[in-house]
């Protein structure tokens, strides 16, 4: 009976074991390595074939001509050993002279053989070699025998590396598509341009040992690290910290099946049976996986490919128990981050000097994880299908956003042309800075307020950086985000004092905590602790605020103090009906009261405002107006609803327009609803961002944006050039008789003035 792929890849690695534990020369010992190998499947023919100086050279051989070693060299996609290394994949054929591929090489000898099969050695997911056997009985090798020369081959790439005998930049430089320039397209989510290096957000495991010592401490190891894996995958259900997109579902129906997928667990164990440890029993199996899924042209496939990429990851770093993201371990400059998906706590915990640009495989442009790169000015490209089959980490990238683009591994043409564009885009950048003192007034002499959004401390000196009016969205969740725990009232106080300190004279609007959604923290959870199927429509902002009164009063009084002997302007999100102000304002006005008891100093004036965004509230808007003092309309949440379309969802980010006449109608209404109320009304959602929704915007008689602080140059430069009155009367003349494209519309109006829009 022959032996099983396990117990036949044992005896070798075992013999292996001895001959690279000995004090022996790199040459002696990979003489002696194709000798066992060749003994341990049986075969006449057993060579090794390493990359030197981009060939493949023929480093040891039993059974061909010894005088070819070093001779015979192969160029990559040459001949069969060319081919494997190429495509990284096994070969297995009867009768090698008939494959149209091979290339007889007459000073090895090989005529006599027929049969061969031949494994790429790889490293990081490209061939450092190949490793091949032949025969001369013309037969095509076994299932197990190939299996067993994977395995072999797997620890081999580890032990050259080792020895020095491949140069490991060198090692898998083969594969074409993975050498080459390559340029990915995908959806612009935060406008820049970026030149650095590939970063994982979840590295690559280093694995450091391949062999193992004791085979039941390697099964008890794996054991262990599913047990963990599917806890946490069970954990994770429902929760946006993980893949914050509406794919979330699937993946996480598709990470479950994999998890308890008792074949896989199998596969895994049968490798350590062969001499493996846990790390590389499962890289061993993955390797596996990919090799037969690259011969499967399945869009589909490959998608679930990249699921089980992901959890193999997972399972690889709770086993070797490297659990942190790139943000843990000393980040490079030029950093471009690499990912699925991420969400806006994980993005904030990346050192935002050392963040240049971020590529998405999934995003969405109202993603808080956007908003959160919109703010700490990082571009980000999203939408870019089959990333990380093409990127490795370590790769030169070039990153134009703006564009829609990225070219990984440049050519210098390429890299020439991005530094002009870069460079223009730095004078650009520069020219808005200047704009910094200029106010944005309309030809006709409206002044526009232009204010911008924040979240953070380091955000405020965007405000003197840009000249803007204010900060018209404080979000004070970023600080619940940041954090592990819940922050503590002392703390939150502080934070708004400096925040109010460093805005001095202008305005500062705060949100009261919006968490939920997409910005889910772990500390806090719904009681039970159940999974919501729409979490952006459930248990979150004003809703769990309210709820959870004991949260939204300490950050009452934390704002209140903070705000003492100044103006306080406080804003409530997500309010549904006008109960939802009235209540939550009476928890301020609650605690105020208890200040006043304890003679403490209480704020010179407070300003209440709702934030529309669930469009029931504007059915109700004019019972409400009395009110309030303010406005703020977060168009991100308001058109989410209005085109039942979760902003997170990558596969509807291109579907609906901000331009579109359903919601220039709709805020057209919202405002005549407040006609004669002294209620200022502001747009703070993303749109209010670019120029030609801006422009809209102000055609509808909205003067008060509050925009992300990258945008208040282009915004103001718009604002200067356009006529308020003019661009009114276009706008009502396009809402009663709606234009098929309303951007178009928009843009043909501003290019018919010469008013520059990017
Ligand atoms: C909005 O919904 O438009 C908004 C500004 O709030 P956020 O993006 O934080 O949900
Ligand atoms: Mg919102």
């Amino acid at each position: 009976m022959p032996l099983s792929a396990a117990a036949a890849s044992r005896i070798i690695l075992t013999r292996l074991h001895d001959v690279m534990a000995a004090r022996s020369h790199a040459q002696a010992k990979l003489n002696q390595v194709v000798e066992i190998i060749g003994e341990g499947l049986d075969s006449e023919v057993c060579s090794i074939y390493l990359l030197r100086e981009g060939m493949l050279e023929l480093f040891a051989t039993r059974g061909l001509e010894q005088s070819a070693v070093h001779i015979t060299r192969m160029a990559v996609g040459e001949g069969l050993v060319g081919m494997i290394a190429d495509n990284v994949e096994t070969l297995n054929l009867a009768e090698a002279a008939s494959h149209p591929d091979f290339s007889y090489r007459p000073e090895t000898g090989e005529d006599k053989f027929h049969s061969f099969a031949g494994v790429p050695i790889v490293r990081r997911e490209r061939a450092a070699g190949v490793l091949c056997v032949q025969h001369a009985e013309p037969r095509r090798y076994e299932e197990v025998e190939i299996e067993t020369l994977q395995t072999v081959a797997m620890v081999l790439s580890e032990l050259i590396v080792n020895a020095g005998l491949v140069d490991e930049q060198e090692a898998g430089g083969l594969s074409a598509m993975l050498t080459g320039p390559q340029r990915l397209a995908g959806l612009q989510l935060v406008k820049g341009l970026a030149s650095g290096v590939a970063v994982y957000h979840q590295p690559r495991i280093n694995i450091e040992h391949v062999m193992a010592e004791d085979t039941e401490a390697e099964r008890q190891r794996v054991f262990l690290a599913f047990d963990k894996m599917r806890e946490q995958i069970d954990r994770m259900a429902g929760q946006a910290e993980f893949g914050v997109g509406g794919e979330h579902d699937e993946v996480l129906e598709t990470y479950k099946m994999f998890a308890y997928d008792e074949g896989w667990a199998r596969r895994i164990n049968e490798a350590i049976d062969s001499g493996l440890t846990a790390e590389a029993a499962i890289e061993r199996v993955q390797q596996h996986t990919r090799m037969r899924m690259r011969q499967i042209d399945d869009p589909l496939l490959a998608d679930r490919m990249h699921d089980l990429e992901d959890l193999s990851n997972r399972l690889l770093r709770t086993v070797s128990g490297q659990l942190g993201t790139a943000a843990s371990q000393g980040l490079r400059s030029d950093t471009i981050l690499i990912a699925r998906n991420l969400g806006p706590a994980e993005l904030l915990e990346y050192d935002k000097r050392r963040l240049k640009g971020v590529i998405l495989e999934e995003g969405s442009l109202t993603a808080h994880v956007v908003i959160v790169a919109r703010a700490m000015g990082v571009p980000v490209l999203g939408r870019v299908r089959g990333l990380r089959g093409v990127v490795r980490d370590g790769d030169p990238l070039l990153l134009d956003a703006t564009e829609g683009t990225a070219t990984v591994r440049p050519n210098p043409a390429m890299i020439e042309a991005f530094e002009a564009r870069f460079a223009k885009s730095r004078e650009r950048q520069a020219a808005y800075a200047a704009m910094r003192e200029i106010e944005p007034r309309t030809t006709d002499g409206t002044r526009i307020a232009v204010m911008i959004n924040a979240g953070l401390r380091d955000d405020m000196p965007n405000l003197s950086l840009t000249g803007a009016d204010g900060i018209g969205l404080f979000r004070t969740e970023f600080q619940f985000l940041v954090s592990a725990t819940l922050p503590a009232r002392e703390r939150q106080t502080r934070l708004y004092r400096d925040v109010l300190d460093a805005a001095g004279s202008k305005p500062v609007v705060f949100r009261t905590v919006d968490i939920g959604g997409d910005k889910v923290l772990p500390y806090l959870r719904h009681d039970g602790g159940e999974a919501e199927e729409n979490p952006a429509m459930g248990w979150r902002a004003l809703r769990l605020a309210l709820e959870r009164d004991g949260l939204l009063k300490v950050q009452a009084r934390a704002l209140l103090e903070a705000a003492a002997g100044r103006t306080l302007n406080v804003m409530f999100p997500m309010v549904s009906e006008p109960w939802e102000f009235d209540a939550a304002k009476a928890v301020f006005e609650r605690q105020l009261q208890y200040l006043k008891s304890q003679k403490k100093k209480l704020p010179e004036s407070i300003r209440y405002g709702a934030m529309l965004e669930v469009p029931s509230l504007a059915e109700q808007l004019d019972l409400l107006a009395p009110r309030l003092s303010f406005l703020s309309i977060g168009t991100n949440d308001l058109t989410q609803f209005l085109f039942a379309a979760d902003r997170s969802n990558p596969k509807l980010a291109e579907r609906y327009d901000w331009l579109s006449p359903s919601i220039m109608r709709f805020l057209r209404r919202v405002l005549g609803s407040l006609d004669g109320h002294q209620v200022d009304v502001t747009v703070c959602g993303e749109m209010g961002g670019r120029q030609l929704e801006a422009l809209a915007l102000i055609g509808l008689g909205i003067h008060r944006l509050s925009i992300t602080p990258a945008s208040v140059g282009p915004i103001k430069e718009m604002v200067c050039q356009i006529n308020a009155a003019e661009i009114a009367a276009a706008m009502q003349g396009w809402l009663a008789a709606p234009p098929p494209d309303m951007r178009a519309a928009l843009a043909a109006w501003a290019e018919a003035r010469g008013i520059s829009i990017d």
